[in-house]
């Protein structure tokens, strides 16, 4: 059963002067930035067709599916991995991007990240359902 997850931008600390010349802080605003996370990222190539497989159990799941060890399916690459790197630059994933200089992150090393579309909030990583 896959687990959701959304990446998206959350609002940052910031820090002002008044009129006085304190200090104030103060909540930028958070961007509408927002990656649904609903995998899955990995494949199994067999028999001409691919196979979204389970992403936490993916090892047992393609050797089941394949009666081959994992090892061997990665090194005969029926192992694919899809729509888990994004584009910095555009904000598409990898196999829709066709930036000249592309800037890919996996989805997972968004989290904490400084928003690549505002440069302002961090992004945050929410669980947000298992189907
Ligand atoms: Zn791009
Ligand atoms: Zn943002």
């Amino acid at each position: 059963m896959p687990i959701t997850y959304n990446y998206s931008c959350s609002p940052n600390l910031d820090y002002q002067r008044d009129d006085n010349g304190e200090l104030e802080k103060t909540h930028s605003k958070s961007c509408d930035f927002k990656i649904i996370d609903n995998g899955p990222h990995i494949y199994l190539k067999i028999d001409g067709k691919e196979i979204g497989l389970d992403q936490h159990d993916f090892v047992k799941n393609a050797e089941d599916l394949s009666k081959k060890p994992f090892k061997e399916l990665v090194e005969s690459e029926m192992i694919v991995y899809k729509k888990d790197e994004l584009c910095l630059n555009c904000l598409s994933f990898k196999e829709e991007c066709n930036c000249d200089d592309k800037n890919l992150v996996r989805l997972k090393e968004l989290e904490g990240m400084m928003c690549p579309k505002c440069k302002k909030g961090k992004i945050i990583k929410t669980r947000i359902g298992i189907s």
